[in-house]
């Protein structure tokens, strides 16, 4: 198995840990500290199939990381697990200097082990709220559908998400493997998801084709998860810059989980020089060891961009984000004090 290669290198008081950010591209699930893994099986009388939990975060493939994905949901059961987990994931982002995050939740995992929706929400909720009055982390949530489900259950979760907090909830997503799947059926998803006032996006150019962004992109997508390859297909590019359409770029998940093979390969840079509105995120922080100012670091040393321009793309999280112009003017400014 590979050795995750232990990217956390930005150091407590370096420029970039201290810079504030906004993190659009985080699952909650992925923020899971190993010893609240360890902790709350025990609790659960959970066998999480490890001797070291340590030894659950290491994998080379997005299959191997989906099963170890799926043994820390089997360990969220009660309002409290979920509360404990945005609580965490609150602290260790202020840590990372974020302000502001858009963070995924994906309940069809969950849901797959007969936890209720209502079970995680509550806790998610209580979390969000007390990790913002404790670290200062203000979280809004997307549900993250799974794609390989299909169509079927996702309109389901949207019905469900029709009728929460919207202060909260903004969004919809879809996670998960691309293989295999032909992203044109998510279509009436994204647009009843938009009929009911919530903005959208997917994760797809991650371990799929270019094809994939193109089909979310024709049905509509407010925001693209990874888009890694996008620069494969110029036209689509083209469009992709004409209009704006975020990405929310992983570049260590992509090299974790084999996307590409190292930093220095990832396409982040020419993206960006193609006038890609890019951003920077973690993904999975804690599967991956590291947080989002390692990220800053990372990139920062892989293409020689110097802090002036980490501070654009910085910035360019907030011009991404599904804040209303007024808020994001707030953050700028907060950003510029
Ligand atoms: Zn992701």
């Amino acid at each position: 198995m590979a050795t995750n290669s232990a990217p956390k290198i930005a150091a407590p008081d370096s420029p970039l840990r201290l810079l504030p950010k906004v993190e659009l591209h985080c699952h909650v699930e992925g923020t899971a500290r190993v010893q609240t893994v360890a902790e709350l099986a025990a609790h659960h009388g959970i066998d999480i199939g490890v001797a070291d939990p340590a030894d659950l975060y290491e994998y080379e493939s997005l299959a191997d990381f989906l099963a170890a994905f799926g043994t820390v949901c089997s360990v969220l059961l009660e309002p409290n697990d979920f509360h404990r987990l945005a609580y965490e994931a609150a602290e260790d982002g202020a840590k990372a200097g974020i302000t502001y995050r858009e963070m995924f939740f994906s309940p069809g995992f969950h849901l797959d082990r007969g936890v209720p929706f209502e079970t995680m929400w509550q806790g998610l909720v209580a979390g969000v709220a007390e990790g913002e009055a404790d670290f200062g982390v203000r979280t809004r949530l997307i549900l993250d559908i799974d794609k390989p489900k299909g169509l079927g259950p996702a309109m389901g979760l949207l019905e469900v998400a029709r009728g929460l907090d919207r202060d909260l909830l903004i969004g919809i997503g879809g996670d998960s493997t691309e293989r295999g799947l032909d992203h044109r059926m998510f279509a009436p998803l994204m647009a009843e998801a938009k009929n009911i006032g919530l903005k959208t996006c997917f994760h797809c150019g991650e371990d799929g084709p270019a094809d994939n962004i193109r089909h979310m992109v024709e049905a509509g997508i407010d925001r693209i998860d990874h888009g890694t390859r996008l620069l494969e297909d110029p036209e689509l590019t083209k469009r992709v810059v004409d209009e704006q359409i975020p990405l929310t770029n992983c570049p260590t998940s992509n090299v974790e989980l084999s996307i590409v093979d190292t930093l220095a390969d990832h396409p982040f840079a020419a993206q960006r020089d193609a006038g890609v509105l890019v951003t920077l995120n973690s993904d999975d922080p804690a599967f991956f060891q590291f947080d989002l100012a390692d990220e800053y670091e990372r990139v920062s040393a892989a293409f020689g961009l110097d802090h002036a321009a980490m501070m654009s793309i910085r910035d360019a999280a907030i011009t991404a984000s599904w804040l209303d112009d007024s808020d994001k003017a707030a953050l700028r400014s907060d950003f510029a004090s």
